[in-house]
Order: structure tokens, then C-alpha cells, then sequence
């Protein structure tokens, strides 16, 4: 049986842009959830979002809170302006779907497919060569994308803790422990009185 905030995060619309002052859907969901947040705080879900989450979990519908932002009329998603491009991988660094593809100091893509079309990236570009366009009526509708947006930022949340461990693990290994450090005090010790004997000194 799934819980409440289970039931919340599958009718949020998985973009995760953090517009609802979360940094992703299941928190936001987790807060309602918990009573922390209200259900109008979802942009990019609209009033449609609002009125089944008042429906789930039993309050009357309300306005979007405008204090989050407004509903977007049509569905957008990133396009780089591949010859302004100077490879500098932020964008990549703040998509929360793993959606752009590119290597530093070589030109980035953003897989149209897969663009939740969240704006994040948006910020972070220092040449602003990345622009938000309407969505490709070729490409699936937001509805049906939810699954692969939400199974895509939980994967890159996952390789970004395993990183993040990495990261620790290997700073733990470059420092010296405590019995080493401890041993590197009693050798500047010694050095120090046989320079005082040396010199006739008081150890
Ligand atoms: S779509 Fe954006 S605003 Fe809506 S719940 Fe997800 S992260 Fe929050
Ligand atoms: S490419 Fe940009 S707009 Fe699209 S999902 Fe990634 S960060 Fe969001
Ligand atoms: S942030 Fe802008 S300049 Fe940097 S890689 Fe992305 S698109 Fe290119």
C-alpha cells in the first residue's frame, strides 16, 4: 500500500524545477504530506494539480499561489545555441534529469526528449546561450513523461550521493590519522630539544 506522500508525488508533474520551495516533487509531496506545505505551490501542474491534490487529500480547491509563479500556458523545452556554447558543463551540473549531453570545453546538447522543461539551467549559463522554446508537438505529451523524469532525477540523486561518499572516502584516505599526526607531533618534539641541547639550551 503506498503512503500518502507516495500518493501525492504521482500527481505532481515530475519536472522537478523546485519552484514549490522544494528541490524536487517527492519533497514537496513529503510536505504536504506531513501538513508543512500547501497544495497550491505547483506551477507547472496548474490548477489541475491543485484541485486532484485537494481531492486527495480532502480539503477544497484554491488559486495557485502566485508567490510560486504562474501556470504556463504551452510546454517549453531548453535549446542551446550550440555555436555560443563554450563547454563550461554548469548546465549539465544543474538539470535535475540528466538531460543535456556534452563534455567540458565541447558543445552541449539538450536531448529534447528528455527536457522536463524546468528552466534550470537557464541561470547558471554565463554566456546565455540557452534559450526555452515551445515543445515539439512530435515529442510524447508532459503526461506521459512523468515516469521518466521522476526515474531519471532519483538516478541522478543516487550517482550524486555515490560521488559525494567518493569524495569523502578519498579525503579520508589523503588524511593522516590521528596516531600519524600524533607521531609527526613527538618527531617535531625531539627535533626541537636536540636543537636546544645544540645550543646549550633548556629542553
Ligand atoms: S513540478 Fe516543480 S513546483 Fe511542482 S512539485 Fe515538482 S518541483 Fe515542485
Ligand atoms: S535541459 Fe534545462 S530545462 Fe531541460 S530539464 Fe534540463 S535543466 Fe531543465
Ligand atoms: S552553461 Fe551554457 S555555455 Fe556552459 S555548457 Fe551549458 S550551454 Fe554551454
Amino acid at each position: 500500500m503506498s503512503t500518502l506522500a507516495e500518493r501525492i508525488d504521482d500527481l505532481l508533474p515530475q519536472t522537478q524545477c523546485t519552484r514549490c520551495g522544494y528541490p524536487g516533487c517527492r519533497p514537496y509531496a513529503e510536505a504536504v504530506a506531513a501538513g508543512a506545505a500547501d497544495i497550491n505551490q505547483c506551477p507547472p501542474g496548474g490548477a489541475a494539480t491543485v484541485a486532484a491534490l485537494a481531492d486527495l487529500v480532502g480539503v477544497p480547491p484554491k488559486p495557485l499561489n502566485p508567490a510560486y509563479g504562474t501556470e504556463a500556458e504551452n510546454p517549453t523545452v531548453a535549446v542551446i545555441d550550440e555555436q555560443r556554447c563554450i563547454g563550461c558543463f554548469k548546465c549539465v551540473l544543474a538539470c535535475p534529469v540528466d538531460a543535456i549531453i556534452g563534455a567540458a570545453k565541447r558543445m552541449h546538447t539538450v536531448i529534447a526528449a528528455e527536457c522536463s522543461g524546468c528552466e534550470l539551467c537557464l541561470p547558471p549559463c554565463p554566456v546565455d546561450c540557452i534559450a526555452m522554446v515551445p515543445r515539439p508537438a512530435s515529442l510524447p505529451a508532459t503526461g506521459t513523461q512523468r515516469e521518466l523524469w521522476r526515474r531519471r532525477h532519483t538516478m541522478r540523486q543516487a550517482r550524486r550521493s555515490r560521488e559525494e561518499q567518493a569524495r569523502k572516502d578519498a579525503r579520508r584516505q589523503r588524511a593522516p590519522s590521528l596516531q600519524e599526526q600524533a607521531r609527526g607531533i613527538d618527531i617535531g618534539a625531539a627535533v626541537a630539544r636536540a636543537r636546544a641541547r645544540r645550543t646549550g639550551g633548556a629542553t
